[in-house]
Formats: structure tokens, C-alpha cells, sequence
């Protein structure tokens, strides 16, 4: 296979920081050198020059239900292709699909899917597996998951769904003594377990941990909160060093004095930012549907009729630059959060999450004002800007 060579950019190493203007070189779909300055000369090359921007490793989304019109439970092929390739356009090389809580039937059906259409996409990020979100939840922490469907976790039900796709993450709520078996399950399985939509007690979730919970699920948005006499979920989310918290950085879901709080609390190494994007991101105001909820969209912010945040419109490369903003942390440490953290937080760094000789070549290129010139899975343009 032919040698491409990215040159011309700031290479961002999450563990390095921002390096001088260098080059990647990529063969076969992996990193097979990493330098300073220019390579030129190289026979036979294909070079795409970064023109003085950024390149660094492709942004990886472990929480998004849909973009485009099209939501993940949709269960079809075409929905999440083209969420997979509005993906692309936002620098996202890798994403986890996520479900809804409801009915059997229909997770089912999604996740068959998620498993039938797993890995590289053309055009688009490619699908890594998939995030169960539901159904077994507190129904006082619901937000916009549908009351009428959230159940106690059966493992008659859960077991089987392991078999139809990778799982990534799984969000469940650990207040109830039945979802501790889940929790063990879904990392014997290799999901990261993760406590979401949950009202449990700071004790409860630290009751969970030797079972294997080691993930939050949107960090402050849909469980018990930080008070000082009864502190919930967030403040283990915070204050418990192993778990990795995800966070929707869209500066509505949380304060942005509270992402500097989590960012801090976490180090860039725990904190994942995440999207919870659904199917209207990228579409104009107006009504669509999130399962089988409607989400009003107004100003990019979507809501259920009852005014609950219904997810979000979110995309990764908006998320990098809200978090420079709403925290101190270098562009390297914000890129980490969107790279090398959600992959550790699944269990693929090994091969995705960083630009290291012998990874995937899942790479993207930003211009100055932090916006996606090009994306590359596996050493394959994906997208480039017009
Ligand atoms: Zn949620």
C-alpha cells in the first residue's frame, strides 16, 4: 500500500503536548513514523499538507444517539452511516452509538444493527460498538429517557444483548442492589460500566466499585448532585480518582465553572468529553423525535415538552474549543480529553486514541480557529474540507 505523508502542522502527542510543526507518516492504515520538520522526497508518497494547522489523533465520541435526521434507534444501516459521516465532518474518527431506554424489542433490533454494521465506513467515523443507555435507570433521574420503559436490570434480558454487538459502555443505576451482577457482567464482558441516570448515594456508588464500576455517564446531568450534606453521584463521579467522567461541554448542560471543576478534579487523564448529540445536530431548529420522545430544538438546544434537557447538538471539535474556554488546560490536555481518554475509558488505546507509531492512522487536521480541515480513518481520507 502506498506511503501517505501528513506534513506542515503542529503535532499534538497528548502525552508530549503540542510539538513543533512535524510530520506523520502512514503506511498500511497505521502510524509508521512520527517526526519534526519535513520528510520530502519520499517516492511515491502522497502528501497532504496541514498549512500550518494542527494534526492530531481523530476525536473519539463514546456517547452520541444520532446527527442528521437519523438516531441509532432507528436500526437501520443508513442511520448510521450518515451519523458516522456527519461525524467525520467534526473530526470524530471513532464514535459508540447509543441507545435509549425502551422497549425489548427495540434495543434489540439497535443493537443487532450496531453489530451488523461495526467498524470502517465510507466517508465516515468508524463504529466501535455501542453505548446501552437504558433502560435500567431511576425514574426520578430519567431526564429525557421514557419513565414508561426504565426496568430493573434482568440478566435474561442484558446477557443476550452482549452477544449482538461490541458494548462499550454500559450506564445503568447502582442504587439498586440487582444492577451490581450487571456491573460485574458488562466489564467481564469488556464494557465499561458506568453509573448513569442514577439518584444513588456517594455511599452506593462507592459500594459499586468492587464490583467493577469504573465510567460516569454525563457527569452532573441526570443524577444526585453535589450537596454538602448528602453528596450523590457527581461528587463520586469527582472525587473517586479511577472513574472515567464523561461530560457534555456544550456550556448548557453544565456550567462552565463546574467543567472546570470535573476537569480539575479528574486531570485531563479521567475526564472524557462526550456529545450526547441527537438526530437534529446539524438540522435547523424545530421538532424531532429522540426515540420515541419529541425534543423541541430551539437556539441548538433541545428540550422535551416538559423542558428536561433531551440531549444535545454537540459536536466533538465545538466541544474541544469550549472546554479551552471554560477551563486552563493547554490544547494538548483538551485534545487528550477527546482522544486518548475516551479510548482508554473503552479499552482501545492500544490502537486508536494517540498518533504512536504501530496505532491506526484515525487522524485530524484543524486550521488555527480549531476547525476540521480533515479527517483520516485508518490512513483513508474520510473528509476534507471544501
Ligand atoms: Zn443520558
Amino acid at each position: 500500500m502506498a506511503i501517505t505523508i501528513v506534513h506542515n502542522g503542529r503535532l499534538i502527542t497528548p502525552l508530549a503536548g503540542t510539538a513543533a510543526t512535524g510530520h506523520v507518516l502512514i503506511e498500511n492504515g497505521r502510524v509508521a513514523g512520527i517526526g519534526p520538520g519535513a520528510l520530502l522526497d519520499v517516492p511515491d508518497a502522497t502528501y497532504i499538507d496541514a498549512a500550518g494547522g494542527f494534526i492530531g489523533p481523530g476525536f473519539i465520541d463514546v456517547h452520541v444517539h444520532g446527527a442528521d435526521g437519523h438516531d441509532a434507534m432507528d436500526a437501520t444501516p443508513e442511520a448510521l452511516h450518515a451519523i458516522a459521516r456527519y461525524k467525520a465532518r467534526h473530526g470524530v474518527t471513532g464514535f459508540l452509538p447509543a441507545t435509549m431506554t425502551d422497549a425489548g424489542d427495540a434495543i434489540r433490533a439497535a443493537l443487532a444493527n450496531i453489530g451488523a454494521c461495526e467498524g470502517a465506513v465510507d466517508d465516515g467515523a468508524a463504529i466501535l460498538g455501542a453505548h446501552i443507555e437504558g433502560p435500567y435507570f431511576s425514574v426520578e433521574q430519567k431526564g429525557a429517557q421514557p419513565g414508561a420503559y426504565i426496568r430493573r436490570a434482568a440478566p435474561q434480558e442484558y446477557e443476550a444483548w452482549f452477544d449482538l454487538c461490541t458494548v462499550g459502555v454500559f450506564s445503568v443505576a447502582v442504587e439498586y442492589p440487582e444492577h451490581l451482577p450487571l456491573v460485574a457482567y458488562a466489564r467481564q464482558r469488556g464494557a465499561a460500566a458506568s453509573v448513569g441516570h442514577s439518584g444513588a448515594s456517594y455511599e452506593q456508588v462507592l459500594n459499586a466499585l468492587p464490583w467493577g464500576l469504573n465510567h460516569v455517564t454525563h457527569t452532573y446531568n441526570g443524577m444526585s448532585g453535589l450537596h454538602h450534606r448528602t453528596p450523590g453521584v457527581a461528587l463520586a463521579a469527582l472525587a473517586v480518582p479511577d472513574l472515567y467522567a464523561e461530560i457534555i461541554c456544550d456550556m448548557h448542560h453544565v456550567h462552565p465553572a463546574m467543567v472546570d471543576l470535573a476537569v480539575k478534579s479528574k486531570t485531563p487523564a479521567r475526564a472524557v468529553l462526550i456529545t450526547d448529540a441527537i438526530r437534529a445536530t446539524g438540522l435547523p431548529d424545530g421538532e424531532y423525535m429522540l426515540g420515541k420522545q419529541t425534543a423541541i430544538v430551539r437556539d441548538g438546544l433541545p428540550r422535551t415538552p416538559e423542558g428536561s434537557l433531551a440531549g444535545s447538538s454537540l459536536t466533538m471539535d465545538a466541544a474541544l474549543r469550549n472546554v479551552l474556554g471554560a477551563t486552563g488546560v493547554s490544547l494538548a490536555e483538551a485534545w487528550r480529553m477527546a482522544s486518548l481518554t475516551p479510548a482508554e475509558s473503552i479499552g482501545i488505546d492500544g490502537r486508536k486514541g494517540s498518533l504512536a507509531v504501530g496505532k491506526d492512522a484515525d487522524l485530524v487536521v484543524l486550521d488555527e480557529y480549531l476547525e476540521v480541515v480533515l479527517t483520516m480513518v485508518k490512513g483513508k481520507v474520510v473528509y476534507r474540507r471544501a
